[in-house]
């Protein structure tokens, strides 16, 4: 099986790249922020406390995250709901960036991240595949752009759900998310010793997706769609 990991923070661009490659290569887009989204949102819509590990703990044995996939989409199921819809608000990003940096959390999504691995060919997207959850990854990727291009690229996209949202609340929630996600003891978010870095801040998402693809063949020798 063939594994790409790309990882960066918020609004670089990792997840849509990482489908349009997946879709183009035939491979499975496994966009991992939508796992620690979950449960994130298992908190929020149950009204439960999230700030102490030990009931996130306890918590974890009433949740059950299972990934399905369907003509290069992933859809998320909490305890078998599907919950792909629910998870992306500023709520939920909050709590997920929070709640990951529980070792428990990161315990519990490894093995079933690992696991997708183990039967796709895969691009995974996320803070610390090529560090942590595939370190033998085939290609690794560290994808980045300046805080201005990837809160205005987040303000875009959030702005079709939400049209109250500013552009302020948008770049403050980013900020403050790779803060936590790059200080945190446990798998903090930074570059594979081999990754290739790749700041897109100046690429129209056209290029970014032409510039990886073309490093892609460059290491790994197969035919794209
Ligand atoms: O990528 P996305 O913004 O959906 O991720 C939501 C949160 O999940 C991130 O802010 C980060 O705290 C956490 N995350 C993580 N490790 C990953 C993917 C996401 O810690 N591999």
């Amino acid at each position: 099986m063939i594994s790409i990991a790309i990882d960066g923070p918020s609004g670089s661009g990792k997840s849509s790249i990482s489908k349009c490659l997946a879709k183009k290569l035939n491979f499975v887009s496994v966009d991992t922020g939508a796992l620690y989204r979950s449960i994130a949102y298992y908190f929020f819509k149950n009204n439960i406390d999230y700030n102490l590990e030990n009931n996130v703990s306890e918590s974890l044995k009433n949740i059950v995250i299972d990934v399905k996939y369907n003509n290069n989409n992933q859809f998320v199921f909490l305890n078998n709901e599907n919950i792909t819809g629910n998870i992306r608000s500023d709520e939920v990003s909050m709590i997920s960036s929070q709640i990951s940096s529980m070792p428990c959390v990161r315990k519990y999504l490894l093995s079933l991240q690992r696991n997708i691995a183990l039967k796709n060919n895969i691009i995974m997207d996320g803070r610390d595949i090529g560090t942590v959850v595939l370190p033998n990854a085939d290609v690794k990727f560290f994808l980045t752009a300046s805080p201005k291009s990837r809160a205005q690229r987040r303000y875009e996209q959030l702005l079709k759900k939400c049209p109250n949202i500013t552009f302020y609340e948008v770049w403050k929630n980013i900020n403050e998310r790779d803060f936590n996600d790059m200080h945190r003891k446990i798998a903090p978010l930074k570059p594979a010793k081999d990754a290739i870095i790749f700041d897109n801040s100046r690429y129209t998402f056209d290029e970014s997706v032409s510039y990886i693809l073309k490093k892609i063949k460059e290491r790994i020798n197969f035919e794209t769609k």
